[in-house]
């Protein structure tokens, strides 16, 4: 649900990867996965990150695949 509607100006939203070709989507790139992660360590959901759905997938494939490799928590513990 959309409690605020700014449909008179409405801004493009492009999501960082559409935005910036030479951003990859690299799994081994911690530091950059690690800004879609929630301070739980869950990953953020589309509408937080701003990424497109392409990318959200893709996203989410890599923090995955650094999780299963331990390059990321599944959590983390406070
Ligand atoms: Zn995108």
């Amino acid at each position: 649900m959309r409690r605020e509607n700014d449909s008179r100006k409405r801004k493009k939203k492009q999501c960082d990867f559409c935005k910036n070709k030479k951003a990859k989507i690299d799994y081994k790139n911690v530091d950059m996965l690690k800004r879609y992660l929630s301070d739980k360590g869950k990953i953020s959901p589309a509408r937080v990150t701003g990424a497109c759905a392409k990318h959200q997938r893709a996203l989410t494939q890599a923090i995955k695949r650094a999780r299963n490799i331990a390059l990321l928590p599944y959590t983390v513990e406070n």
